[in-house]
């Protein structure tokens, strides 16, 4: 939890500033703001952080990938490939737009690969959704190839890459649109939030009015404001763009500490017997919040998370059985359980959710350990952290 760790003063500033004017809301009131929009700011910081035309502040990394779908075109019974690694939202996202999911394989780089991609293509696809997993970009030459290729509007789900690029681009800016998570857990927190960024004019003024119940914001009087399309309430308060608005201001801190960290601890850990490192496909690029590393096999990678249970070091994820991030665990999705009926549940679907054949995805995440970097580690705690790993997948392997 990297922004986490870099929380104080700045923050409790910004929040101040919204408590004093008593305007919570993003939106008008300029007679009570002091001059303070606290949304507005946080959009031009991740429009000048990431390179993004046009960014729009709202109250999920889960809203801005709806409003990523929708702004995009995708709905009512569109397919959309999709990875079974990846926070659930993604899949939520496309359903709850009206779009059918269809999964399809990653590989090692932990992302969708184009190979991947393409096997699950039929003249139905309409979208890919890729999700820049684990804080590093996808191998977008070749996914923007294909995408390219076959027509494909692609979205980025880009929740756990704000701060990865890709040969200077950043994770988000591929495609039609994107989105990135302000949770508690990323990069950059605001406690809750997310941001929405496209390059797209159009698509940016969807978004816009997608989030507020379609107001166009035009002029200084809601009430008077033209609804160009039916839309939601997805807006972000000014008390969590507060937060938000500081947090931004510190990612290049952030950014540069995870990655000197991580290549500190890579260079310890490399050529350990059995263990091997995510292939990024830009290293410079990497947001370093992430080493994700594989052992030969799930059962030896069982093993290792074992090992360091034993030897109490924490901090390690193992995807393949806990954490929520796999299909695996996704047992209401497979059953397609929800609140009320869906539209997944009146038509012929392109996949059996609960039989689906993804051996590929299976390998590479039963074999993989994430460890979270942090931005507190000094080199003592980084080497003694690297011997008790070597230890540990010693005595596994
Ligand atoms: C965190 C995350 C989300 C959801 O973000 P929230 O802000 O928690 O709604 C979506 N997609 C991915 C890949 C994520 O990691």
């Amino acid at each position: 939890m990297p922004g986490l760790e870099l929380f104080g003063d700045e923050e409790r500033k910004e929040v101040m500033d919204v408590l004093d004017s008593k305007c919570l809301f993003r939106y008008n009131h300029e007679h009570l703001r002091n001059g303070h929009w606290k949304a507005k700011e946080l959009e031009a910081e991740v429009m000048n952080f990431t390179g993004a035309k046009f960014a729009h502040a709202v109250s999920s990394g889960s809203t801005a990938v709806a409003c990523a779908m929708a702004s995009a075109g995708i709905g009512y019974g569109d397919h959309v490939i999709v990875p079974p690694f990846t926070y659930i939202a993604t899949i939520e996202g496309v359903i709850f737009g009206g779009g059918v999911p269809v999964f399809a394989e990653i590989d090692e780089n932990l992302c969708l690969s184009a190979a991947g991609i393409e096997a699950a293509i039929t003249p139905e696809t309409k979208a890919v959704c890729l999700v820049h997993m684990c804080g590093a970009a996808a191998n977008m030459d070749e996914i923007m190839e294909v995408c390219n290729k076959h027509n494909l509007t692609l979205i980025e789900d880009a929740g756990q890459a704000l701060g990865a690029f890709y040969k200077g681009t950043s994770a988000g800016l591929f495609g039609k649109t994107g989105a990135y998570s302000f949770d508690f857990f990323k990069i950059t927190t605001a406690g809750e939030g997310g941001l929405y960024v496209t390059n797209d004019e159009e698509c940016y003024k969807l978004a816009d009015s997608y989030s507020d119940h379609g107001h166009d914001h035009i002029g200084a009087n809601r009430g008077m404001e033209q609804h160009p399309i039916l839309g939601f309430n997805y807006r972000l308060s000014e008390l969590h763009a507060a937060v938000g608005l500081a947090q931004m201001r510190k990612i290049n801190t952030i950014r540069d500490t995870n990655k000197k960290n991580k290549t500190y601890l890579k260079n310890l850990l490399a050529g350990t017997e059995g263990l091997s490192f995510r292939p990024i496909p830009d290293e410079e690029g990497d947001s370093g919040t992430f080493l994700n590393f594989f052992l030969p096999d799930t059962e030896t990678a069982q093993k290792v998370m074992a090992e360091f249970g034993k030897m109490g070091i924490g901090g390690f994820n193992y995807w393949y059985t806990n954490m929520y991030h796999f299909i695996n665990q996704w047992d209401h999705l497979k059953k397609l359980k929800s609140a009320a009926p869906l539209h997944l549940h009146k038509m012929d679907l392109p996949q059996d959710y609960n039989n689906l054949d993804l051996p590929k995805s299976q390998e590479v995440v039963g074999r993989l350990i994430s460890l979270g970097i942090s931005t507190q580690w000094t080199e003592e705690q980084m080497n003694e952290l690297a011997a008790n790993m070597k230890t540990a997948i010693a005595n596994a392997i």
